[in-house]
């Protein structure tokens, strides 16, 4: 049986939100716990684009998706987070003095006197490329978190979203070769990113899938087919990247008694949930008018954040004060 671990403000979710929720709550001089299902912090952005340029976080012209994370994990250490990575939140329930207790799947339980839930699209699993699974860890990659391990590889890249084109560009300068194909000839990728692309130096076919993988001990080949004509080729490549999407599942979320809108949680101009003392932050949260970016989430934490140190303790304020002056 794991400890029963005591915290005043437990965040459930390590992404954006959650790092800068953690680092605010720091701020209001309360004691925090970090849990995310995923093994590193940095949510979406660690996850799905390190590497990526970011241009719309206030202070940063430009900043790479994992420096950004970096940053938002060094600015979170004041507050001396703990940390439950590898934790799925799993059960929520409050106890009769309002105390909220929270339950990993690995049986990891939290006590705290409020909870902010910054769970984003929820746990997100990539969506497999078809009879492939062998190649995983051998040359085949859902993610690309360090571009570096393809340096001087032929690459092949399957997909034509956001992340496809991003890993395309971003490869283009370190890979040997770079090669995007998509199944169909529209993308739902960055216009703008894509005419970069298609300008560059990277192969981009349509119509054209994975027919199968060759290579004994790593890949050393794929075969393409051409979805209108059949016809196939066999590409000379090291490592696939497949780039098809992700699952996203709120899961247990959606079992704690939360009101829910299309997949997401229900908050009023507090960020606070239905449920007493549970407030949620960032791309989760649902309001009219709501947008989803990184921006938005960061303000959403410092307001959630606030309102629960109210919360936790009615004679608080909610004006934190300046910290400029702490
Ligand atoms: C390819 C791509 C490019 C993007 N580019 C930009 C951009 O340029 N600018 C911008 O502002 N936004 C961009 N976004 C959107 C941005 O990434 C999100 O708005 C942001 O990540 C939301 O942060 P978050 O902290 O709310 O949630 P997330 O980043 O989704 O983090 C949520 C975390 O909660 C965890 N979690 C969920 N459920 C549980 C549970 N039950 N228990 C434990 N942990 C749980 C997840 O594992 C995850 O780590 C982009 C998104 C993508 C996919």
């Amino acid at each position: 049986m794991t400890d029963r671990h005591q915290t005043d403000l437990l965040i459930i979710g390590a992404g954006p939100a959650g790092l800068y929720a953690a680092y605010y709550a720091g701020f209001r001089g309360l004691t925090v716990t970090l849990m995310d299902s995923l093994p590193q912090p940095g949510g979406q952005v660690a996850a799905m684009y390190p590497e990526k340029l970011i241009y719309d976080v206030a202070g940063f012209p430009g900043i790479r998706g994992q420096a950004l994370i970096d940053n938002c994990v060094e600015q979170a250490a004041k507050a001396d987070p703990t940390y439950f990575l590898g934790h799925r939140a799993e059960d929520l329930v409050h106890a009769e003095d309002g105390s909220i207790l929270v339950t990993s799947h690995k049986g990891q339980q939290v006590h705290a006197k409020a909870v902010i839930i910054t769970g984003g699209i929820g746990t997100f699993t990539p969506r497999p490329l078809p009879d492939a699974e062998q190649y995983e860890g051998r040359g085949l990659r859902y993610f690309v978190p360090k571009l570096d391990e393809l340096a001087g590889l032929d690459v092949l890249i399957v997909g034509g979203g956001d992340s496809a084109f991003d890993w395309a560009q971003a490869l283009e300068q370190i890979a040997k070769s770079v090669t995007l194909i998509h199944r169909r000839d529209t993308f739902r990728a960055h216009e703008r990113t894509v005419q970069e692309v298609l300008a560059s130096t990277v192969s981009v076919r349509t119509h054209t899938e994975v027919a199968s993988i060759h290579g004994e001990d790593g890949i050393t080949s794929v075969e393409v087919f051409d979805n209108r004509t059949d016809e196939r080729e066999r590409l000379e490549v090291q490592a696939v990247v497949a780039a098809l999407g992700f699952t996203a599942d709120l899961g247990p979320l959606t079992r704690w008694g939360l009101q829910q809108h299309k997949r997401h949680i229900v908050v009023d101009t507090r960020m606070a949930t239905n449920l007493p003392r549970v407030f949620a932050a960032g791309d989760i949260t649902e309001y009219d008018g709501k947008v989803r970016l990184i921006a938005v989430g960061f303000g959403e934490a410092a307001t959630a954040v606030n309102n629960a140190a109210t919360a936790i303790d009615p004679k608080a304020k909610l004006f934190p004060g300046h910290s400029s002056a702490a």
